[in-house]
């Protein structure tokens, strides 16, 4: 049972830099699995052509089964995605903001399943308040939430703790152990080890473009 399957994955960007080189992996369903490697290694490229913002050079993918060229919105429908940057309206409260999406995915009784994640998330609190009042970190558990409003069976997060303290990064930590144990499976992007290690049933190290190693985090770790 595979959720993600990626095979030989290439992706030239404009300019001629080659960001993946015939990459391939597979994400078994149920497992926090980590994409390890160092800045500009090529995580994000990776990332993004799965949630279909950057377009592929070549190769094929497909999310729970799904190709993302053949049947792109159930592909799309099968993912979260939570982006590195901070990317939402500023104007809008965090409830509008998953009601939006929300209403996007068509998600039955959009306001309760959004106040449920805010709560999940511990922004229950900041509901009603401006998006542009949230500390970075309340913005990024912000999107770890709009993520999952249409309960996707997978969720990915690109270096989700980039920039954020530790004490948060222990409460992002444990909500992403929390939805695992609920069965979702888990892929995230980070350049720290003992993030990857702490974290991760498996782990795939990628370097230029190229994936160096894919084994259980237990294998790995012996190794060193
Ligand atoms: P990572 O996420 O591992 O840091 P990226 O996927 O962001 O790596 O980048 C891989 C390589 O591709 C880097 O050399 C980066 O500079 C380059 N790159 C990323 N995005 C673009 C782009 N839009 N245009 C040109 N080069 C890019
Ligand atoms: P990462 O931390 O994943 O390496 P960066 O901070 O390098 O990401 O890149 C941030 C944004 O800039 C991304 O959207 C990426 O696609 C884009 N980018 C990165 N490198 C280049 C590049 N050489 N040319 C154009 N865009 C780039």
């Amino acid at each position: 049972q595979i959720a993600i399957r990626i095979d030989g994955l290439s992706k030239t960007y404009e300019g001629g830099k080659r960001a993946l080189d015939n990459v391939s992996l597979s994400v078994p369903r149920g497992m926090i699995y980590g994409l390890l490697g160092p800045n500009g290694a090529g995580k994000s490229t990776l990332i993004n052509i799965l949630s279909g913002m950057v377009r592929k050079s070549g190769g094929r993918a497909s999310i729970w089964g799904f190709d993302i060229d053949e049947h792109p919105r159930n592909a799309k429908a099968s993912i979260g995605i939570v982006p590195q940057e901070i990317v939402f309206d500023p104007f809008f409260t965090p409830l509008e903001t998953l009601e939006i999406v929300a209403g996007l995915y068509g998600v039955p009784k959009g306001k309760r399943r959004s106040m449920e994640l805010l709560r999940a998330v511990g922004l229950e609190d900041k509901a009603n308040a401006y998006a542009r009042t949230l500390s970075g970190g309340m913005k990024r558990r912000l999107l770890v939430a709009k993520a999952m409003v249409h309960s996707p069976p997978i969720i990915v997060l690109d270096e989700p703790t980039a920039g954020v303290d530790i004490e948060l990064r222990q409460q992002l930590w444990d909500y992403v152990r929390l939805l695992n144990r609920q069965g979702v499976t888990v892929v995230l992007t980070t350049h720290y080890l003992e993030e990857a290690e702490e974290l991760c049933d498996r782990i795939a190290i990628i370097n230029h473009g190229k994936v160096i190693t894919d084994q259980p985090t237990r294998e790995l770790v012996g190794m060193a």
